[in-house]
């Protein structure tokens, strides 16, 4: 069984001290390819670093909207300069988060647009975040259509979901499946086409629930592709074998089969 984390912090701090075994780990659990996306120019040469290291390990960039104020003039251009000169499976992860506290409504919004258009001009798929602002970022996404991407760690309603997918978006699953309590999710995942689905854990947040309170792992995504399995009443296999086509179609991944 081989599986695609297609949103994991591995370059973060939380992992740096024993990040060969979370990755060792990882692998032992059949997830063969992680999507590593960036959160600020700050960090993408660490995170390019990383994935230069190991052949499964798949680089994205982009300006997170929760992290406006680290955020600078001249990052933009930054992002297409690093764009023409590496191999970057997608732009991400951007979007916007009206959860946050005080939100900048227009920043959020010119920095997604801005990343949506460079998206569209190097015909790279995107990784959103998107947290009470699904019509804003369809709209977004009308304006300035992008070649897909992943709606990542997804909370909004079927709808919305048919929305993104009809526009070449593929709906990201993680930890939160695995709490029973998450019942409106778990019908979504169940009502979903499975073509449309790609597995995540977005470690080192969001927990699956044999791990409540502590840190998320990617080695802990067999968890999310059990628990997908269970609502939708199908073979983890077939699970496997379809999330992880969907993820290399989507972000041009090489297929392994290990
Ligand atoms: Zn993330």
């Amino acid at each position: 069984m081989t599986l695609v984390d297609t949103h994991c912090h591995l370059d973060v701090e939380a992992f740096d001290a024993d990040r060969a075994e979370v990755l060792a780990e990882a692998r032992a659990a059949g997830v063969a390819s992680i999507v590593v996306p960036g959160i600020d120019a700050d960090g993408w040469d660490k995170l390019l670093g990383l994935c230069a290291s190991d052949a499964g390990l798949y680089p994205a960039l982009g300006l997170h909207p929760l992290y406006l104020h680290r955020h600078r003039e001249g990052d933009l251009a930054a992002l297409e300069q690093q764009l023409a000169e590496t191999q970057v499976v997608a732009i991400g992860e951007i979007g916007l988060d009206f959860h946050a506290k005080d939100p900048d409504h227009d920043r959020q919004l010119a920095l997604c647009r801005a990343q949506l258009a460079i998206a569209q001009g190097a015909q790279r798929p995107v990784l959103l975040h998107v947290r009470k602002a699904h019509e804003e970022m369809l709209r977004l996404l009308a304006e300035t259509p992008v070649v897909g991407g992943t709606a990542h760690a997804f909370n909004g309603s079927l709808q919305q979901a048919q929305r993104y997918i009809d526009l070449g978006f593929c709906i990201g699953f993680g930890g939160m499946l695995t709490f029973e309590r998450s019942r409106r999710l778990r019908h979504l995942a169940a009502e979903l086409p499975l073509e449309a689905i790609v597995l995540e854990t977005d470690a080192p947040d969001l927990t699956v629930a044999s791990h409540q309170y502590q840190r998320n792992s990617p080695a802990y995504l067999p968890e999310v592709l059990q628990a997908l399995a269970a609502v939708r009443d199908t073979e983890p296999a077939q699970i496997a074998e379809q999330t992880t086509a969907n993820a290399c179609r989507l972000l041009g991944l090489q297929a392994s089969s290990s």
